[in-house]
Parts: C-alpha cells; structure tokens; sequence
C-alpha cells in the first residue's frame, strides 16, 4: 500500500521544504505546514500529474488569484476495486482525465485532487499542486458549477451509496483536507459534499453522511490532536 500512511518520503519531504519555506522538520523527520492558519499539519505525499501520467490540457488552465474558500468532497462513481496498489491510483487518475477531456470536452481533469482507494493523493488538474504547497491562489477546476473558482474540490475513488469507504482513502482524505485548511487558511466546518451545491447524489449517501466527521477529524488535526 506504499508508504503514503506512514507520512511523507523523504524526497517530498525535502522537496516541500524548500518549496515550502515555513515547514518545521520535527523529530520524526515529518515535515509540518504552519500555513498561514498557523496550524502545524502533516505534508501529505501527493503525486504530481508528471507522475501519474497526465496529458497536457488542451488549453492553458485558468488561474485565480484568491484563495479558495471551502473544499467539495465528490466520489468517483467508479467501481469499488481491490486494488489499492500506486499503479491502480494512476490508473485512475489518468481514466478520470480522460473521462473529463474526452467525453465531457473539459481542457484538463475538472477536480483539483484525487485520492484513490489505497490512499494515494494525486493532483487533479495541472498546476493545482503549485498552488496548494504555495498556499497561494489556485486553478479554477470542472467539479461543481458556480463553485470551481472558490472550493478545491476532491474526487475520492469509488462508489459510496451503501458502502463504507475504506480505511486507507479515509484517512488520506483527513490528511489531504487538513494540509488544504492550513494552506489557504479554510476552517474545517467548510467542507461540504458535492450535492451541497448541485442537483446530483455525489459523493454517496454514506460518504456524504460522514462529512460531520470529516470536519470533526480535520478540526483535531488542525488542532493538532489527532
Ligand atoms: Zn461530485
């Protein structure tokens, strides 16, 4: 399941520190985001688009200047695979893309985000990593219409209508909606579901149903008291 659950790999904990500039290596060696929320918060170990493989978008990608205000939560609607290698990850995340460019005609993929049922975090639409490690504006996405200027969205891996999700994508999503709050300084009660802001049934009644403890588990990390 690769190391993702045991915190950052060296390499991006490295690569964040100098990106980062504000980061505290502590004892472990894990790298710490103060943000400007001024939390310490875990640096999750999220795979850029030249990683996983991703296409150019077709056109440039838009970005803006603020900040984003909230995080959108969605499922992928996709089957509730086994797999939870790293190759099944970017194979999903390179399906979505495709999905996005070729079927809806979007330029790029439409979240900002991807996390797998394995637990690996990925980026979504290019330069949206850039962004979030800056803490500083973001790239307008596809995910939720009046909202892709404003709230970075995540899609999560999997159909979750009757099931729960599973351990390693729950956790990721903790972390990764943590490193978002402390980044762009959003409180955890702004995380929302998908059908919070558009006629649809994503992500899931039981995923939807666990945003209260999303915000609440979010809410402990940030307080660092996970
Ligand atoms: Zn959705």
């Amino acid at each position: 399941m690769g190391d993702n659950t045991s915190g950052p790999s060296r390499r991006n904990v490295l690569r964040g520190a100098v990106l980062l500039g504000v980061g505290v290596a502590a004892g472990g060696g894990a790298l710490l985001s103060t943000g400007i929320a001024g939390a310490d918060v875990p640096v999750p170990d999220i795979a850029d688009c030249d990683t996983w493989g991703a296409r150019p978008p077709s056109e440039d990608v838009t970005p803006v200047e603020r900040n984003p205000d909230k995080i959108i939560v969605h499922h992928t609607e996709s089957a509730n695979t086994d797999d939870t290698s790293q190759d099944a990850a970017y194979a999903i995340a390179r399906e979505i893309q495709h999905w996005h460019m070729d079927e809806n005609g979007w330029i790029d993929t439409g979240q900002h985000f991807t996390n797998s049922r394995g637990g690996f975090l990925m980026e979504g639409r290019h330069t949206s990593l850039k962004h979030l490690t800056d803490g500083k504006g973001m790239v307008q996405g596809a995910h939720a219409p009046g909202q892709n200027d404003k709230a970075i969205g995540i899609e999560n891996q999997g159909t979750y209508f009757t099931v729960e999700p599973p351990k390693a994508l729950w956790d990721s999503l903790v972390k990764l909606c943590a490193y978002i709050c402390a980044q762009y300084g959003i409180k955890a009660t702004e995380i929302y579901g998908h059908r919070d802001y558009t006629d649809t049934d994503c992500p899931g009644d039981v995923l939807y149903g666990k945003i209260p403890q999303l915000r609440e588990e979010v809410q402990k990390v940030l307080d660092g008291t996970p």
